[in-house]
């Protein structure tokens, strides 16, 4: 089955107001011909009306990078999902490593995340991936297995297709130290698998599943050529807009 590439960016804690206008305004012309691949931004609350105000008549999807479980309450220092919506944003990442290991953000927790973000609508990017430590102790694939089962708890069949699921091994993660094309495709075809047995496989075929770390212009095509990889989840190279272009208009090989 043929799934629509997906390219997203994540700018993390950086740039302010007029950072995020000037990278947009730079970006956006140089992936005006994009037409069957999907890109999308995943920026600082800050930054969610200005660069979806900006991105509207473009082909950029525009998200948050973490949500709340609930849609309101006494929770000082949230945003809920609703919230993210209201902004002009369609998409919010769930679950991304840095979440997991600063913020206490659980698969349990993931799950109640990713179940509110379907109710509103928006296009949940789950994030998940075993450390060094549990890679080098052969346990990646034991720690993927649990992490997909509770993350993705209740998700039904109808709903699996939309969502994308986003294969970031932690030891990848800014550290310039990239998975090789096979250990990337080996474990998107495990994560896949488990997908299987939980919706189906009508269903799990059309789940986009991204490979995140140290993703670069110059690997981002060979990563690309793996059947299961279906985009992308890159961090400092989407923050300058001609790395972030280049990886969006990269060249199939
Ligand atoms: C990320 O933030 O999800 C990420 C993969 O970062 P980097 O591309 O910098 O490794």
């Amino acid at each position: 089955m043929r799934r629509r590439s997906f390219l997203a960016g994540n700018w993390k804690m950086f740039k302010e107001l007029d950072e995020a206008k000037e990278f947009v305004l730079e970006f956006l012309p140089l992936v005006s011909q994009v037409r069957e691949r999907q890109m999308a931004l995943a920026v600082p609350f800050t930054s969610l009306s200005l660069v979806a105000e900006l991105a509207k008549d473009s082909q950029l999807i525009v998200g948050a990078q973490n949500c709340h479980w609930d849609n309101e309450g006494a929770f000082t220092g949230e945003i809920s999902c609703s919230m993210i919506k209201t902004c002009g944003a369609s998409m919010v990442l769930i679950g991304h490593s840095e979440r997991r290991q600063y913020f206490g953000d659980t698969d349990q927790i993931v799950s109640r995340k990713l179940a509110i973000a379907l109710y509103y609508g928006l296009l949940p990017i789950v994030c998940l991936g075993e450390n060094l430590a549990e890679r080098e102790s052969g346990l990646a694939f034991e720690v993927l297995s649990r992490q997909i089962k509770t993350s993705l708890e209740g998700l039904t069949a109808a709903d699996a297709p939309k969502i994308v699921l986003a294969y970031e091994p932690v030891w990848a993660i800014g550290t310039g130290r990239t998975a090789t094309d096979q250990q990337a495709q080996e474990a998107h075809s495990y994560l896949r698998a488990r997908l299987t047995d939980m919706v189906g496989s009508e269903a799990a075929v059309q789940v986009r599943i991204l490979y995140g770390g140290s993703v670069k212009p110059d690997n981002v095509a060979s990563l690309m050529s793996q059947p299961d990889i279906d985009g992308v989840l890159v961090g400092g190279a989407s923050l300058s807009p001609q790395s972030f272009a280049k990886i969006v208009n990269y060249l199939p090989i």
